[in-house]
């Protein structure tokens, strides 16, 4: 078999989501067992607010990864905008390693710049403002030093709030900014790149200084488990149904 590696991203996982969490389980025993490694471009959980809220849910998530890497499949985590405050305790449970927000990595020897995508999404200025604030040193230790009874309560309201902005964004500040796509490739000096975060699968073709580049989106796990696979000469981005 040819040696390939899986990524997946938003699969917004929830106790109330067993359709999902079962695609997961069977994805992970069944398929990225035969992988070289498996990375989880952000936003696996629909919410997460401290490592330290741990229940059966939680657990049994942690516990299918960790069989993963236990099997010699390495398991790369980095965070999304629902899942940033995911610390070294539940890295530690769940057996995988977080990267930087955004890395560059070798895929079968084309460079490769790998992370969640909403970074991209630059025009929604509101939102860029609060993700300078949440991914500060210091948010975060504020936010984790509050109760769980107190996290959970800000998280619901924060979600209200969101959606509600969300619904009134149009699709294209939901989107990647262009510009910004072309900046960050040049940037890293990459022509292939990875994301999630927008929901629009796709691969896209394109062309920065006169060569041919890639930005690959990868899917959410709403409706399907979405899957891209990556091997030497192969790019393949799938569904699982649930
Ligand atoms: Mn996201």
């Amino acid at each position: 078999m040819t040696p390939f590696t899986y990524f997946i991203s938003d699969l917004h996982l929830s106790a109330d989501r067993e359709d999902i969490n079962h695609c997961l389980f069977e994805f992970l025993h069944e398929k990225a067992v035969q992988a070289d490694a498996l990375y989880v471009l952000g936003d696996l959980f629909e919410v997460w607010i401290g490592d330290d809220d741990q229940n059966s849910f939680t657990l049994s998530i942690a516990k299918a990864f960790h069989a993963l890497s236990q099997s010699g499949v390495p398991v790369y985590f980095i965070h999304g905008n629902r899942d940033f405050l995911i610390r070294e305790p539940f890295a530690k449970q769940a057996g995988f390693k977080i990267l930087p927000e955004q890395v560059v990595i070798d895929l079968y020897g084309e460079a490769t710049l790998i992370m969640h995508g909403d970074e991209l999404c630059t025009k929604d200025i509101d939102y860029q403002r609060f993700r300078k604030k949440a991914r500060s040193w210091w948010w975060p230790r504020i936010m984790l030093s509050l109760p769980l009874a107190t996290r959970r309560k800000l998280a619901i309201k924060g979600r209200a709030a969101s959606q509600q902005k969300q619904s009134k964004l149009s699709a294209d500040i939901m989107d990647v900014t262009p510009e910004e796509v072309l900046n960050t490739m040049q940037k890293f000096a990459v022509k292939r790149l990875i994301h999630g975060h927008t929901h629009r699968p796709a691969i896209h073709e394109l062309v920065i200084n006169s060569q041919a580049a890639q930005r690959i989106v990868l899917g959410d796990w709403y409706e399907q488990g979405s899957v891209l696979k990556v091997s030497k000469d192969h790019i393949e981005l799938t569904s699982m149904q649930f």
